[in-house]
């Protein structure tokens, strides 16, 4: 029955997810109070505006617009208000017609790469990455094409890069701020990635899209600027999604941005616009665009304070503890060398002491594991004196 294109997409079920079930069922035997279950993205600071702005809309709206069929592409009025708040924040100059609303960030990349993959096209990814990206480019018969992980900075490496750049390649994705390093990737960087990415258009006649994904894009501390990348490189495709900054995942609400700079941009558009609709999403959730509007009008976003004790709590903590980990500048990850080389069997020796992380595997980066931060102060207190008799259990503390 089950299709042999499906078979692989179940070989590899997300390790994320196993991890999270067996917190799951871990917390109904010892309790969840007693369970440091640090493996899932899941937003975990609330933002009760977004329950104002949906009751708003509710009230409000007119019962057959709020919840009628709409253009695929999504509400005007919600695309112009996030149009425009780009352009204040960013000097760029989008209007609605360059935004699609989608069902997440998911659905946008899937879009986009419905849009302009022809089978054996090849798509760029930088390790470690949201692995996810894999089963999005098979599903539209593309290849992905790894790029391996630079593990001092965990930014891009770019001359590997460079020279895997080949006449098929359609796409590179890029993420920042990076699941699952929580790196921001510097304007310096995103120019020397835009410079390769021209010359090998020139090169190979052709034109190659950079996505970019960013979920992540409000969750930087400390000040660090997150640098709006259609500023640098023509053929950029933005990704967005609400699921982190207004903490909404199961909400499931995104836009694509689709600059009118990017190669035969207005045929993109509609591409992309009728994808929304061929892979049966339709559109974005009708009730979320119009919270959207709200918000933004509202200037409603995510508290990001609670994050960045998390991290400041954690990071310092692990560090005393003798693990090796670059400190992140966004996100809510903590990408932590393995203190030893199958960092599999130090996901297994944590599960013992009740603490839960993923496999750098999951990120095709082996050797490392992503902590996922979203959860509150009092759990990531209470989980110290774990991490603490796991360091000792590898000699790192006495
Ligand atoms: N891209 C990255 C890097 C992510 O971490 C996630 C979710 O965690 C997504 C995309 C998908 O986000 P969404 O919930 O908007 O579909």
């Amino acid at each position: 029955m089950v299709s042999e294109k499906m078979k692989p997409f179940m070989a590899n079920n997300s390790a994320i997810r196993a991890m999270f079930e067996e917190g799951k069922r871990m917390a109904a035997i010892y309790g969840s109070e007693n369970v440091y279950d640090f493996s899932l993205g899941n937003p975990n600071v609330p933002v009760p505006e977004v329950n104002d702005a949906l009751l708003h809309v509710i009230n409000e709206g007119e019962f057959n617009v709020l919840h009628g069929y709409m253009s695929n592409a999504g509400y005007e009025d919600v695309r112009q208000t996030i149009a425009e708040s780009l352009n204040k924040k960013f000097g760029t100059s989008f209007s609605y017609k360059n935004l699609i609303m989608t069902v997440g960030a998911a659905s946008g990349l899937n879009v986009i790469l419905k849009s302009i993959l022809n089978p054996g096209d090849e798509v760029i990814a930088f390790a470690p990455y949201f692995v996810e990206y894999n089963g999005y480019v098979r599903n539209y018969d593309g290849n992905i094409v790894v790029v391996s992980p630079d593990t001092e900075t965990f930014m891009p490496k770019l001359s590997e890069f460079e020279e895997k750049i080949t006449p098929k390649t359609k796409a590179v994705i890029i993420n920042s701020p990076n699941n699952p390093t929580g790196v921001v990737y510097s304007e310096e960087t995103l120019m020397e990635l835009a410079a390769i990415m021209k010359k090998k258009e020139e090169e190979y006649g052709t034109s190659i899209v950079l996505l970019s994904d960013e979920p992540y894009r409000e969750l930087a501390y400390g000040g660090v600027e997150v640098p709006y990348v259609t500023k640098y490189y023509h053929n950029t495709v933005v990704c967005y999604s609400y699921s982190k900054s207004l903490s909404v995942p199961g909400e499931r609400i995104g836009y694509l941005v689709i600059p009118d700079e990017v190669d035969d941009s207005e045929l993109l558009i509609s591409a992309a616009t009728i994808a929304n609709r061929v892979l049966g999403c339709v559109n974005a959730p009708s009730l979320m665009q119009k919270a959207i509007k709200y918000c933004i009008d509202h200037d409603i976003t995510v508290d990001l304070e609670a994050y960045e004790n998390n991290r400041n709590l954690l990071y310092n903590a692990l560090t005393e503890y003798g693990f090796s980990c670059a400190k992140p500048d966004g996100a809510f990850y903590l990408f932590v060398k393995s203190p030893v080389a199958d960092e599999k069997e130090f996901c297994e020796v944590a599960k013992k002491h009740h603490v839960l992380f993923v496999p750098g595997s999951s990120f095709a980066c082996p050797g490392y594991v992503r902590i996922a931060y979203c959860v509150s102060y009092a759990q990531i207190e209470r989980s110290l004196p774990a991490f603490k008799e796991i360091a000792k259990e590898y000699g790192l503390t006495d």
